[in-house]
């Protein structure tokens, strides 16, 4: 296992869920973290939650608000970052949701967009604007939160599932891309995590969001952390090209 204390990770997608979870489990590491998404009041509560946990001085956080649709929001962003946080290390492409679940002929085109916008050009943006320092540094990591949706499609899961299937290939392409560069690029494809995807997926019905989990103990959103955290600590000549990590009980 090697050290990322004072590395910057910049993670996409952390104000809930596996994203949040990544924020928890990498401070203990001494990682500086540039904690990215919309909801800026979560983000705080989150740095809040992290300040108390951990002794503040060795905690350091910076705040972004960031909506990954937006191409040249991530340039500038990416690009006015105060200079002790521009040298990103590892690049977390989490950001990313599903809405609804309905047959392709009868879907909602919105629907469609937002998912293609955020999941698969949020993550091409990141990657774009980012890979080059890393390029330039000779040294850095992109993890990609892909999906068991991309390896598998499930009934009417048919836009969703071809996002993911876009971040496996994009994974791929990049790992070849940076051939002969010592930056590492790692895919990891969950099952089914309990977070607030489903809550997200249903436009906020709390009940059909439950019924996704019934028959099933899913994944928390720390079981998925601690497969990036893994990824992120290995020696520097290892690179985990993909994990799939699933519930024990789903097909
Ligand atoms: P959550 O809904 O808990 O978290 C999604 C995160 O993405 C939030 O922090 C949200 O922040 C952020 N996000 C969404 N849209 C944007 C945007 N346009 N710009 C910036 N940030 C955005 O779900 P999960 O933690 O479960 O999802 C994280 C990743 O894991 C996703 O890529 C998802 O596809 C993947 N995944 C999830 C599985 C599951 O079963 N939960 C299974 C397999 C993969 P905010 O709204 O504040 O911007």
């Amino acid at each position: 296992m090697i050290s990322i204390q004072n590395q910057i990770v910049l993670i996409t997608g952390a104000s809930s869920g596996i994203g949040a979870a990544c924020a928890k489990i990498l401070a203990l590491t001494g990682a500086k973290l540039i904690l990215a998404a919309r909801r800026q009041e979560r983000l705080q509560q989150l740095a809040a939650e992290l300040v108390e946990t951990f002794d503040e001085k060795s905690l350091q956080i910076h705040l972004l608000e960031l909506d990954v649709r937006d191409r040249s929001a991530v340039e500038s962003a990416i690009s006015n970052l105060p200079p002790e946080w521009s040298d990103i290390d590892i690049l977390i492409n989490n950001a990313g949701l599903s809405r609804g679940l309905d047959k392709l002929h009868e879907g909602d085109t919105q629907d469609w967009e937002e998912m293609i916008d955020t999941n698969i050009k949020g993550l091409l943006y990141l990657t774009r604007y980012v890979v080059p320092g890393m390029v330039k540094r000779d040294r850095g990591h992109v993890v990609n939160i892909g999906s068991i949706a991309g390896h598998q499609t499930y009934p009417k899961g048919n836009v969703y599932c071809g996002t993911k299937a876009a971040v496996k290939a994009i994974s791929e392409g990049l790992k070849q891309d940076l051939l002969g560069t010592p930056i590492r690029v790692t895919s990891v494809d969950p099952g089914m995590v309990e977070t607030e995807f489903s809550q997200v997926r249903f436009h906020g019905d709390g009940d059909r969001a439950k019924l996704v989990y019934q028959g099933v103990t899913p994944l928390t959103p720390e079981d998925v952390a601690d497969v990036i955290f893994f990824c992120v600590t290995r020696p520097t000549h290892v690179n985990i090209n993909e994990v799939i990590l699933m519930p024990v009980d789903q097909a």
